[in-house]
This record gives structure tokens, C-alpha cells and sequence, in this order.
């Protein structure tokens, strides 16, 4: 059974719980239903954070629980939830999972590699806790009792700072290979340890992520580097041989030159400043850093063959970004601002009449410089231009018609 944390012997408070996901418990309770918080959700609260989500767990079908919430939305197909709505805030309510038996090849599949392909199978609070990804993830709080519910040994490890997989890592992984991302992802959020048997198997699993869709793999980057902890995230990610899966074309300029590993370092610690700071970051800054280096080597293998340098850099920037779209998707939306950040790069340095006037309108402007300082800052090119800019921008116009007059 379950070892239960009663009320006095873990420091969970109702004050770090949002309304809604009290509300949603009260109302599957109220009308005869188990429910938990689970997850994410009473990790961070064991750890004293305040967690930016609160899933709910329960006994009830997402049919029996969609009639007590108003406007409830039944959403996923791989693993079917509702989303409950209480004001703004909407809470995710997971039915208990169960284990995969025979004869119920309706409701969950596996590929070939034993890969899950849809896990609708529903069961117990226990058999629920076992398929969870890590043990830290799998512990449960409910406001009957204020107790935590604990099947995995879970509360241990947050206090060892461990990251344990729930059963045998191999199994686990093959079922799902994003799992060894997100070892990887809380290992870095939490600064915790990556328990041994659980990190033994990555580097030999790594090429697994092949067999994942590549805007599954987008989303999982998103969260690997643009939460916080990019920095930290990288140098697992590198560690376990998970990052030439996810970046390969970054990942072979990073073995060729130094260069490339400053940038890429550089561009994920001001990804994490900015964040910190809590200043806009986009995909697209990131992206064209991450990809620069292959864009740049390609560019001049073209120029080589005799290609003038801009014709060159259009066919590189489209055949790396082609590349990469087949590991992590990128939307549109951000593959268009990160192109026109690699153009501007040609466009910076031309700066006589009123071209840099009207540079300064453009609306990746301010990206463009901020790649130019990040070029010069880890020593791909000479500094200087990005001084330049920086004085420009903070001149009168007066001193702007002296700067423009004074570089022919
Ligand atoms: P975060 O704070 O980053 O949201 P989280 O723990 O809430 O962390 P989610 O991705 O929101 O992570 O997932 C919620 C929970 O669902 C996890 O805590 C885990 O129990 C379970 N889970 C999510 N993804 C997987 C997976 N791939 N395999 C097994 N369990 C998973
Ligand atoms: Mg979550």
C-alpha cells in the first residue's frame, strides 16, 4: 500500500493551492468521486514553490466528470482529458490509469518498438502512480484528509533530490523516449541528480527521439530551453548524448569550433537572463543562434564554389532550416523572424544615407542587434558595429548625421 503523510508531517498548504483547483476537487468529492492533486503540482508544493499548475486526478470518467463542470472540453486522442473551466483558470482532470491487459487493444496501443500510442486505460490511484514518468511526479495530495498519498517513494526522493524512474528505466523509455528529456528537464528545474540507473540507459536510447514527431519534440524544446534554466539544460542534454537528436546540425559545428559552443552557451544564458528578468524571448532568437554556425559554414562552402555571399546565405539558411525541420518542427511564425535575423546580419554593417535610419524601423531590428552583440561578444566577428549601434540608437539627430558623415 501507499505510505500516507498525514497533515502534521508535510508542510503542503492550502494557501499555495489556486481556487480552482480546490473548486474542481470540492465538486468530484462532493459528488462522490475520488480526487487529487497530482504531478508537477505537489512537487513544487513539497519544495515550497508556488506551482504554475495544478492538475487533478480522479476515479471519475472524463464523461462522468464533464457533466459537473460547465463548459468542460473533453481534448486528446493519445490520452483523452478534460479541461474544466473555473473562471479563467483551466485545470486538466486525468481519470486514473490502468494497466495494459489483453483484449484491450482499443484503448491502448503499442508500436513495434513499445512505443505507447494511446494509454486510455483506466484504473486505481495505485496503478495510476506506476505510470507516471518519475517518482517525484507521482505523489498525490488530497484536500480529504490533507494527506499525501505515496506509491513510489516519491517524498524520499524529493528530500535525496533525486530523479528515479518508476519501474525499469529501459521499458519506460522505450514506451515513451520523451521521458529522457524530461529527465533531463527536471533534473535541470529542480537541480536535482539524476538517479544512476535511471540516467544508465540514455546515451544508448538517445536515437529513439527520431521516432518522435518533430512538433511533439518543438514543444519539449520549448520547455527544455526557453524556461529558465536553457543553460543547465544544454550541458545535460550534451552530457547524455541527447542533443546531437534534437540540434544535429548544431551539434557537429559544436565538435568543429569554439565558437560555436560560445554561441550556443551564450545565446541559452541570455535566454535565461531575459527570462529572469522577465523580458520577451522568442524561439526565433534562439533558433538563429543554434543554427548559425552550420548556416555560416554552409554559407561558405557556396561562396567557395564561387556563389556571391547573400545568393549564399539564402540557399544555406533554407537548406539547415529544411534539416532541422525534420527533428524539432519550427512554425512558420517563427522560422520568418529567425531568416530575417540571419539577413540583417548583411544588412547592419550598411549603414550610409539613410539606411540606418530606416533599419531602425524595421521590425526585427532590435533581434538583429541583439545578434550582432552576440556574434561579437563571443568573438565570431570583430566588435565594433554592435558599438556602433548602440551609440546610434541612444543619439540625438543631430549626432546621427555626424556618425552617418563620419564613416566614408
Ligand atoms: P511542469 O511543472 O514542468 O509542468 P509537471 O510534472 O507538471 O511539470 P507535466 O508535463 O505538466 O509535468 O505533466 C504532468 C504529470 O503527468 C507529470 O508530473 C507526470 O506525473 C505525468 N506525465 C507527464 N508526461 C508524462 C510521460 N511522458 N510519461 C509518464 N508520465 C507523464
Ligand atoms: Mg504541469
Amino acid at each position: 500500500g501507499p505510505r500516507v503523510i498525514t497533515r502534521n508531517n508535510h508542510n503542503i498548504s492550502r494557501q499555495n493551492i489556486s481556487r480552482a483547483a480546490l473548486t474542481v476537487m470540492k465538486r468530484l468529492q462532493d459528488a462522490g468521486y475520488q480526487a487529487f492533486i497530482v504531478g508537477g503540482g505537489v512537487r513544487d508544493l513539497i519544495l515550497g514553490g508556488h506551482p504554475k499548475d495544478f492538475d487533478i486526478a480522479t476515479d471519475a470518467t472524463p464523461e462522468q466528470a464533464k457533466v459537473l463542470f460547465r463548459g468542460a472540453r473533453i481534448v486528446g486522442r493519445r490520452f483523452r482529458i478534460l479541461h474544466a473551466r473555473i473562471g479563467r483558470e483551466v485545470i486538466e482532470v486525468t481519470t486514473f490509469r490502468g494497466h495494459h491487459t489483453d483484449g484491450e487493444e482499443h484503448n491502448a496501443r503499442q508500436s513495434e518498438h513499445g512505443m505507447l500510442l494511446r494509454d486510455n486505460v483506466y484504473g486505481d490511484l495505485e496503478s495510476d502512480a506506476k505510470r507516471r514518468d518519475f517518482t517525484v511526479n507521482a505523489l498525490y495530495y488530497t484536500t480529504n484528509g490533507f494527506a499525501i498519498h505515496d506509491y513510489t517513494g516519491g517524498v524520499e526522493d524529493i528530500d535525496r533530490r533525486l530523479i528515479r524512474m518508476i519501474g525499469t528505466p529501459v521499458t519506460r523509455y522505450k514506451e515513451d523516449p520523451v521521458r529522457m528529456l524530461r529527465a533531463v528537464r527536471f533534473a535541470a528545474k529542480l537541480d536535482f541528480s539524476i538517479e544512476n540507473k535511471t540516467a544508465a540507459p540514455l546515451k544508448e536510447l538517445a536515437p529513439l527521439l527520431r521516432n518522435i514527431a518533430p512538433a511533439r519534440l518543438f514543444d519539449e524544446m520549448l520547455k527544455l530551453l526557453m524556461s529558465g534554466q536553457g543553460e543547465s539544460t544544454f550541458e545535460l542534454l550534451q552530457r547524455y548524448e541527447l542533443w546531437p537528436h534534437l540540434f544535429p546540425d548544431n551539434a557537429v559545428q559544436l565538435g568543429n569550433s569554439p565558437t560555436a559552443l560560445a554561441l550556443t552557451r551564450q545565446a541559452l544564458r541570455n535566454t535565461d537572463q531575459r527570462i529572469c528578468a522577465d523580458m520577451r524571448v522568442t524561439p526565433a532568437f534562439l533558433y538563429a543562434a543554434l543554427l548559425w554556425p552550420a548556416v555560416n559554414a554552409e554559407q561558405q562552402k557556396l561562396v567557395e564554389k564561387g556563389t556571391p555571399p547573400v545568393p549564399a546565405l539564402i540557399q544555406a539558411a533554407q537548406k539547415i532550416t529544411s534539416a532541422q525541420l525534420a527533428h524539432t518542427a519550427i512554425p512558420k511564425r517563427f522560422s520568418i523572424p529567425m531568416r530575417e535575423i540571419w539577413d540583417l546580419q548583411y544588412r547592419l554593417p550598411q549603414r550610409s544615407g539613410s539606411r540606418a535610419l530606416r533599419m531602425m524601423e524595421h521590425p526585427r531590428f532590435r533581434a538583429a542587434y541583439d545578434f550582432l552583440l552576440l556574434r561579437e561578444e563571443c568573438g565570431e566577428i570583430e566588435a565594433g558595429l554592435g558599438q556602433w549601434w548602440t551609440q546610434f540608437q541612444q543619439a540625438d539627430d543631430e549626432q546621427r548625421q555626424q556618425m552617418v558623415r563620419k564613416l566614408q
